[in-house]
C-alpha cells in the first residue's frame, strides 16, 4: 500500500522529530537491543519489543523493505550497566548450579515464547552474542591503539578520544557520573571495559583468548559489532529502552565513532545509526516487576491469571511509546475488553476476501487518517481509535472494509481476523471448573429459569461466581459467561 504522509520519528540523538530518510533507498535497517537471557523477561522488557515490532510494522506499512535485527546477549552484561558488578549470566548459573549455556538456552526459549504470544514478528535475524566473539576481537583490535588503554582488569575505552561523548545522554558531568563504580586506573569516570580479563587463577565458563588476555567481551562492544556486521554502518534506526540512552548507547556510539574514524557526532554516519529511538518504561508501583520479587510480572503470569497476552499488547499500544505507562490489572482488563469488542465486531468479515483496492471515500479517508497517526512518530493511541472507527463503520462495501481492517491490523498486530472470541477467553491456571463443566451448569441454569425455578438458577449462579465465573445474562457482546479476572 503506497502511503503519502512522510514518516516522522523522534530521534533521541537530536531530541527532535525528524523525517525518516533511509540510508539505502526503499529500505529500512533496524537494530534493537535484545534481552540478556539470564532470567525470564518481565512485561516491562517486553514493552521494548512490542515497540520495536510496531516500528518495524510501521516501516513495512510505509512501503520500506525492512531488515530488523534483534540480539540475544548471552555473555558480558554485568549487574550494573556501567560495567560494575558481576556477570548476570555467571551469577544465575552459579545460583542454579547449571551451565551458562543451559541457562542461556532456557531463557532464550522463554523469551521467544513471549515474543510469539505478543505477536511480535520474527526479525530477519536474531544475533547471538557468543557467535560474534572473533568479530568483537577484530573490532577491538582496530580501535585499541588510538582509543583504548589496558588495565589489570582488561581493555578500557577512553571516552575523551571521541568528540561529544555522551551527547545522547546529555548528562555527562562529573557529578552525574558519581554513581559509576570506580575502577583503579581508569582515566575518566565514564570510561568502560570493552574486554574483561578473567582474573588470574580463575576460569570462567565463557571465556576466549584475546590480545588482552583470556576473558570476555564487554556488553557495549557486542551491540556495536553485531549491528555493524549485519546491517552495515551507517544503518537507519537503533532502538532500546530509555535506560539505554544513558550508558549503553552512548558507549556504543563512542565505539562506533572510533571504528568509523570519527569527526564528531554531527556526522550521523559516525554514530553507527542515523536515528536512535527509545521506549519509555512500564512502571508498577508495588515492585512486582523486579525480577527478585518472587512472582514477578511475566507474560506467563498474565496468562495464568486469565488474560490473553494480546491484551497486554493492546495496553502497550494505548499509550505512546515515549510516555511512561503504569501497569494495573484494571487497565489490562479494560484492554482485554476492547480487544474482545474488536474481535466480535470483525467476526462477520472473517469469511470474506479482502477487496484488492479501497475506493470507498469513507474508508480511504479513515486509512489516510490512520497513516497520518502512524507517521506522526507512531501515534498508536490515535491509530487504535481509528481502528475502532473502522470496525464499527456501516454502509460500506464489506470486502473493502475487510481490506482496510487488514491494513490497519498489519501495523497494530492483533491478527484480528483470525483471533476468535473463544481464544480470548483464557482460563486462569487455578480455575476451579473446566469449560465443559461451566457450560453444563449454564445449561442446567437455563432449564431452571425456563421452568421459573429461580432458586435453583440463583444457586447455580452463586456456585459459578464462587468458581470465578461471571454469568452474563443479556450481554451485548453475546457472551454467556466470562472469567472473573485479577
Ligand atoms: P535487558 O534484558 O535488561 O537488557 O532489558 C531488555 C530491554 O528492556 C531493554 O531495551 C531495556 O531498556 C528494556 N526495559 C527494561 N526495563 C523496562 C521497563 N520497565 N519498561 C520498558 N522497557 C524496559
Ligand atoms: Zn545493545
Amino acid at each position: 500500500m503506497t502511503q503519502t504522509t512522510p514518516l516522522k520519528l523522534f530521534n533521541s540523538l537530536t531530541r527532535q522529530t525528524e523525517e525518516f530518510r533511509p540510508v539505502h533507498p526503499g529500505e529500512a535497517r533496524v537494530y534493537s537491543c535484545g534481552p540478556t537471557v539470564y532470567n525470564y523477561p518481565h512485561i516491562g522488557n517486553m514493552r521494548a519489543y512490542v515497540f520495536a515490532d510496531t516500528l518495524g510494522r510501521a516501516l513495512s506499512f510505509k512501503g520500506y523493505k525492512l531488515t530488523h535485527v534483534i540480539n540475544i546477549t548471552d555473555v558480558g552484561h554485568l549487574t550494573d550497566d556501567a560495567d560494575a558488578g558481576e556477570d548476570k549470566m555467571e551469577k544465575m548459573a552459579a545460583e542454579k548450579a547449571q551451565s551458562i549455556w543451559d541457562i542461556a538456552e532456557h531463557y532464550k526459549q522463554a523469551y521467544w515464547a513471549d515474543v510469539k504470544a505478543l505477536n511480535i514478528r520474527q526479525p530477519a535475524q536474531w544475533t547471538i552474542a557468543t557467535d560474534y566473539v572473533p568479530q568483537m576481537i577484530d573490532f577491538a583490535k582496530g580501535i585499541a591503539d588510538k582509543h583504548c588503554y589496558a588495565l589489570p582488569g582488561g581493555l578500557y575505552f577512553d571516552t575523551s578520544t571521541v568528540a561529544d561523548y555522551g551527547r545522547l545522554a546529555r548528562a555527562v558531568t562529573e557529578e552525574g557520573e558519581g554513581r559509576i563504580e570506580e575502577v583503579e586506573g581508569k582515566r575518566h569516570a565514564a570510561d568502560f571495559a570493552i574486554w574483561r580479563k578473567t582474573p588470574a587463577g580463575e576460569t570462567r565458563q565463557m571465556e576466549w583468548e584475546s590480545p588482552w588476555g583470556r576473558g570476555a567481551p564487554g556488553w557495549h562492544l557486542e551491540c556495536s559489532v553485531m549491528s555493524g556486521e549485519v546491517l552495515g554502518f551507517p544503518f537507519d534506526i537503533h532502538t532500546g529502552g530509555i535506560d539505554h540512552r544513558e550508558i549503553h548507547h552512548p558507549n556504543e556510539i563512542a565505539q562506533n565513532q572510533a571504528h568509523n574514524c570519527t569527526n564528531g557526532l554531527d556526522v550521523a554516519e559516525n554514530s553507527g545509526a542515523r536515528i536512535w529511538m527509545h521506549n519509555n518504561f512500564l512502571v508498577e508501583r508495588s515492585g512486582k516487576m523486579s525480577k527478585s520479587s518472587g512472582e514477578f510480572l511475566r507474560v506467563q503470569l498474565l496468562i495464568d491469571k486469565g488474560f490473553h497476552p494480546l491484551a497486554y499488547r493492546m495496553m502497550c499500544l494505548q499509550a505512546h511509546y515515549r510516555s511512561e505507562l503504569e501497569f494495573s490489572w484494571d487497565i489490562l482488563a479494560a484492554a482485554l475488553t476492547r480487544l474482545k469488542r474488536m474481535v466480535m465486531a470483525v467476526a462477520p468479515l472473517t469469511g470474506l476476501a479482502a477487496a484488492p483496492a479501497i475506493r470507498n471515500p469513507k474508508l480511504t479517508e479513515l486509512l489516510a487518517r490512520f497513516d497520518a497517526a502512524i507517521s506522526d512518530d507512531l501515534n498508536t493511541a490515535v491509530a487504535l481509535t481509528l481502528l475502532d472507527e473502522a470496525v464499527a463503520i456501516k454502509k460500506v462495501p464489506t470486502e473493502e472494509k475487510r481490506a482496510l481492517i487488514e491494513a490497519m491490523d498489519a501495523v497494530l498486530g492483533f491478527d484480528l481476523l483470525t483471533l476468535t472470541r473463544t481464544e480470548l477467553r483464557v482460563r486462569p491456571k487455578d480455575a476451579a471448573l473446566e469449560d465443559e463443566a461451566v457450560e453444563a451448569l449454564l445449561a442446567t441454569r437455563k432449564a431452571a429459569r425456563a421452568a421459573q425455578d429461580f432458586a435453583a438458577s440463583d444457586a447455580i449462579r452463586d456456585r459459578l461466581v464462587a468458581a470465578g465465573i461471571d454469568v452474563m445474562d443479556g450481554d451485548p457482546l453475546r457472551w454467556d459467561w466470562k472469567p472473573i479476572l485479577g
